[in-house]
């Protein structure tokens, strides 16, 4: 199993508005993200990194095993890859790019779930 989805580091941490997987910013930018990659193109992007993760989420799961866990489902996330995801983001996608996404399949959910106001 690969893990350059892990973080290699704690601090510059940003979440996907579309699927919460926790990267760094150069992690974002080298690679873009894992599962949203075909849809957000982050790669080489930091306008667009800055765009479609947001700095701002709370709690951290680790997912090994997709199919098999839980938490996976709970969070909606059993079909991404293994990594780190967080438990809320808080902001969202624009809505030119939520509107992008339906047009390809995708239904954008807000990964807001603090409820804070
Ligand atoms: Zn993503």
């Amino acid at each position: 199993m690969s893990l350059s989805t892990i973080p290699k580091d704690l601090r510059r941490l940003r979440a996907c508005l579309l699927c919460s997987l926790v990267k760094t910013v150069d992690q974002f930018e080298m690679d873009g993200c894992d599962n949203c990659e075909k849809y957000l193109n982050m790669k080489n992007r930091i306008d667009s990194v800055d765009e479609y993760t947001s700095q701002n989420f709370d709690g951290m799961t680790a997912l090994m095993s997709p199919d098999d866990s839980w938490v996976a489902k709970w969070q909606r996330i059993n079909r991404c890859v293994p990594g780190v995801y967080a438990l809320s983001v808080s902001g969202k996608l624009s809505t030119s790019m939520v509107r992008e996404l339906r047009s390809k399949g995708v239904t954008y959910r807000s990964r807001d779930t603090s409820q804070k106001s």
